[in-house]
């Protein structure tokens, strides 16, 4: 079983609540990884602590252009969507900077003057936090874009055992990318104006993956009715309320689990989780495609 836990924007809680479902679950002798996709940001190693064990460096192909060979027919320049290819003087320069990794240009290239170098994008490392399995990526700092990383952190994920996907903030790339195959989505949200907006966003992209999804409000308080509503208009199951509390943050502040520190958490991270495999096996049972079950 994957379960990815996303939001639409920074900020609301992902992390915490991905960490601490993990170790929940690996405490109870679940055999299961904690997979930190947040590659920009891989904050998940602060309150997990795991001890690492082996690494690597990911390295990506980009394109070396052989002046002798280019004539300047910038057919490489045309097809680059990602404007990493100029033509000065009829002859291409590739900026690895901007390059995305396609290897159109290399394609197109009607005098073979375009070969693959390999550049450096991150690493990637994995280790053990107690029982729990952990993975995570490090994005190099000036990498265009995070989707590559994440793809080779996933291949590491081994097939025997249940995840929990950390995905970057967001509706991108990255998160289309980490969240993709996964069997359900849990969408972490704040009950506040922005909170929502994102979260609109978020539901939108899920949606149009056809991920079954739930969401869970943190720094739930009472009187801020404003996502619970919005889920209820839509018929978007709302699979736990994390309420606003001093103990908390101060909690999180110290890199310590909610559920160990404060009595209740144990039992609310619990029902989260039952909640996310009640829905599971509905959407399974049912077959719905694109919608909260
Ligand atoms: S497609 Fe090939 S020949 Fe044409 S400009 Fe690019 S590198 Fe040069
Ligand atoms: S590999 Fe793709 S993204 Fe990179 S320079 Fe070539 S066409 Fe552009």
């Amino acid at each position: 079983m994957i379960i990815a836990v996303a939001s639409g924007k920074g900020g609301t809680g992902k992390t915490t609540v991905a960490t601490n479902i993990a170790a929940l679950l690996a405490e109870g002798g679940r055999d299961i990884f904690y997979v930190d996709c947040d590659v920009e940001e891989p904050d998940g190693k602060l309150f997990l602590k795991p001890e690492m064990t082996r690494g690597k460096t990911i390295k990506v192909p980009k394109p070396e252009i052989d002046a002798d060979k280019c004539d300047g027919c910038a057919l490489c320049r045309e097809i680059c969507q990602y404007n990493a290819i100029v033509v000065i003087l009829e002859k291409a320069m590739a900026f690895h900077e901007l390059c995305h990794s396609c290897g159109g240009c290399r394609l197109v290239c009607p005098m073979k003057a375009i070969a693959d170098t390999d550049v450096e994008i991150g690493a990637i490392s994995e280790g053990k936090a107690g029982n729990l399995g952990f993975l995570h990526g490090e994005l190099k700092v000036g990498t265009p874009s995070a989707v590559p990383l994440i793809r080779e952190l996933k291949k590491e994920i081994p097939d025997s055992a249940d995840v929990i996907l950390d995905a970057p903030a967001g509706a991108s790339c990255p998160v289309v990318e980490t969240i993709s195959g996964s069997d359900f989505t849990a969408l972490v949200t704040e009950p506040t104006p922005f909170g929502l907006n994102d979260l609109k966003i978020a539901v939108e992209t899920v949606r149009i993956l056809g991920i079954p999804f739930g969401v869970i409000i943190n720094r739930s308080k009472s009187g801020y009715d404003i996502v619970n509503d919005f889920c209820r208009k839509e018929g978007i199951i709302v699979l736990g309320e994390i309420p606003d509390k001093r103990a908390a943050a101060e909690t999180y502040s110290k890199g310590e689990m909610l559920f160990r520190a404060i009595p209740g958490f144990r039992e609310l991270f619990e029902n989260i989780y039952e909640n996310i495999k009640i829905e599971i096996w509905k959407y399974k049972n049912s077959g719905e495609k694109g919608m909260a079950v």
